[in-house]
């Protein structure tokens, strides 16, 4: 039997080669419209992470995510700008670490963006949103060029309503 069998942890080497340690040059500058932002977000109980692919996948996601907070629950959720809150310990951050529940939607099962965000918000534990399995399309598209703008934004309309339903 491996011992890890028995209490469930690894060794400091096998842990290590889990996880990928990154250094993030800090910001030199906040953004006042973020914070702003971020200020006026905090009372909403659900923050809302999307990945931010270039491809269709990530695309799809990414506008599900914004059709959900801007459209369809906008009283309950607060759409969070990926990229600021995992480079900088500001507001955006905060709303992540402090919402009751936090949505991850994922263009793939890559899951960037809660594996991101859990990099920096210890002990994070988001629901993760696998939106590629939400929508049927052709699973040998790769492009955001390989799909017309208005089936994108149809698919991503039918996953946020579906997310909607489930808040
Ligand atoms: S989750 Fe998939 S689609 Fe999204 S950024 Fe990562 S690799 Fe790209």
């Amino acid at each position: 039997m491996n011992w890890k069998d028995c209490c469930g942890k690894g060794s400091q080497n096998e842990e290590n080669e889990d996880f990928e340690v990154v250094k993030i040059e800090k910001s030199k500058g906040n953004c006042k419209l973020c914070d702003d932002y971020a200020e006026g977000q905090k009372s909403k109980p659900v923050a809302v992470l999307s990945c931010e692919g270039a491809c269709l996948r990530g695309e799809v996601a990414r506008r599900a995510a914004n059709i959900l907070c801007h459209s369809l629950a906008r009283d309950k959720t607060a759409r969070i700008c990926l990229g600021g809150a995992f480079t900088k310990d500001t507001g955006q951050r905060a709303l992540v670490a402090n919402a009751e529940r936090v949505v991850a939607f994922e263009g793939c099962y890559v899951n960037c963006a809660s594996r991101m965000m859990k990099g920096v918000v210890t002990k994070l534990a988001p629901e993760v949103i696998a939106v590629d399995r939400l929508y049927d399309f052709d699973r040998n598209l790769f492009g955001l060029d390989e799909m017309p703008s208005e089936e994108i934004e149809a698919h991503a309309r039918t996953v946020a309503e579906k997310v909607a339903a489930t808040l």
